[in-house]
């Protein structure tokens, strides 16, 4: 289990400025919901690169797009035009399958309601991604990301045997397993009371700082997105500020200003 809570210095995360190392890299990305004059656009020519080894929130008010850039940026939607580059792959090269086989093997997910399968036991949970690409799971490595994510001792257990938090450890450990390019976290702290929620983007800190992960987390809790290294913000499907070094303060004041600006 960690203790430390270290940060990087702004500069280490240069977002979208050296392309080169990039996890994932939007180009000219548009995505629109039904045609005509009841079209509505959702992303609209959002280009944005976000750097390979930094913890990104990703902010805006309701209905601006985060969730339809998760999607898009993690290879569960495509766009209606534009390019989504994850790591070296272009997504649009990819067919259905392949598409699905990328997510399995180079994504990971962790999702406000945890989404743990019920009748597997936590390490069964762990090791699933491992099992549906047809892997053995390594077990120096198992234990290796159980630990790091302080359930050592809890493997037999069943989800309904742990608390939310315990849940949503699972769930990161069963993102980190195959060390993906990116994990994406959509509200991982949405169903946890303030003191657990702290506790688990310590984690997904740890797993940036020490197990060099790429994580892009969506989050309407200023409080949330002060741990991480940037925020963008978007407000009617485009990324309108970026913000190093967030602050709660700080981005609650851009949040306000997006909120007045709808
Ligand atoms: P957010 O996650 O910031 O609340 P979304 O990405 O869910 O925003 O939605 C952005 C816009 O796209 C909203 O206007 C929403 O109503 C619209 N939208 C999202 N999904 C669909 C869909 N499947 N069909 C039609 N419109 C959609």
């Amino acid at each position: 289990m960690f203790t430390a809570r270290s940060r990087k210095a702004p500069s280490d995360v240069p977002i979208g400025i050296d392309s080169a190392r990039d996890a994932v890299r939007l180009t000219q990305v548009t995505k629109s919901y039904g045609r005509g004059a009841s079209a509505v656009v959702a992303l609209d020519q959002v280009g944005i690169g976000i750097a390979a080894g930094g913890f990104t929130a990703v902010m805006g008010p309701s209905g601006s797009g985060k969730s339809t850039f998760l999607h898009c940026a993690a290879g569960l939607d495509r766009p209606t035009s534009g390019s989504v580059r994850l790591g070296a792959q272009d997504l649009g090269e990819l067919g259905e399958r392949q598409l699905t086989e990328f997510r399995r093997t180079r994504v990971g997910f962790v999702f406000q309601a945890f989404n743990l399968l019920p009748s597997l036991t936590v390490e069964q949970n762990i090791t699933l991604p491992l099992r549906l690409a047809a892997k053995s799971a390594d077990h120096d490595s198992v234990r290796g990301v159980t630990s790091a994510v302080g359930l050592t001792g809890l493997l037999g257990r069943r989800p309904t045997e742990l608390s939310g938090g315990q849940q949503q450890r699972v769930a990161i450990a069963r993102a980190l397993v195959t060390r993906p390019e990116v994990i994406f976290a959509d509200e991982p702290t949405g169903a946890l009371d303030p003191d657990t929620a702290e506790d688990i983007l310590a984690l997904l800190r740890h797993a940036v700082d020490d197990l060099h992960q790429t994580v892009v987390m969506v989050t309407h809790d200023p409080a949330a997105a002060q741990h991480t290294d940037r925020v963008l913000f978007l407000a009617g499907g485009r990324v309108t500020h970026r913000m190093d070094a967030p602050t709660a303060d700080r981005v609650k004041s851009v949040m306000t200003e997006l909120r007045g600006t709808r």
